[in-house]
C-alpha cells in the first residue's frame, strides 16, 4: 500500500527515511497512538490529518508517485 513515509513526506520509503517521525493525526513529533490534539496537515494546515483522502498535497503526492513509477515502467518496456 502506498502511504506518507514515518515522517509524512513523499518520494523516499520508510527504509530510507532519515527524518523523525510524526504524529499521522497532527504532524508533530510524536506518536499517533495516543494523540489527544486536533487534527493537523503537515501540508494544508488545520482541519484534516496529514494522511486524510481529502489532503490534496497528499493526493497529488501519491499521484505523482504513481506517475513516476508508471514511467520507471514505460522505460523498462523499450526494447
Ligand atoms: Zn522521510
Ligand atoms: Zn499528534
Ligand atoms: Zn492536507
Amino acid at each position: 500500500m502506498l502511504g506518507p513515509t514515518r515522517c509524512l513526506l513523499f518520494g523516499h520509503g520508510d527504509i530510507s527515511c532519515n527524518g523523525r517521525a510524526r504524529c499521522r493525526k497532527c504532524s508533530g513529533y510524536h506518536d499517533t497512538e495516543g494523540c489527544v490534539r486536533e487534527d493537523h496537515c503537515l501540508f494544508c494546515g488545520p482541519g484534516h490529518c496529514p494522511t486524510s483522502k481529502q489532503c490534496l498535497a497528499h493526493l497529488q503526492a501519491v499521484q505523482l508517485q504513481e506517475l513516476q513509477h508508471d514511467g520507471a515502467h514505460s522505460l523498462l518496456d523499450i526494447k
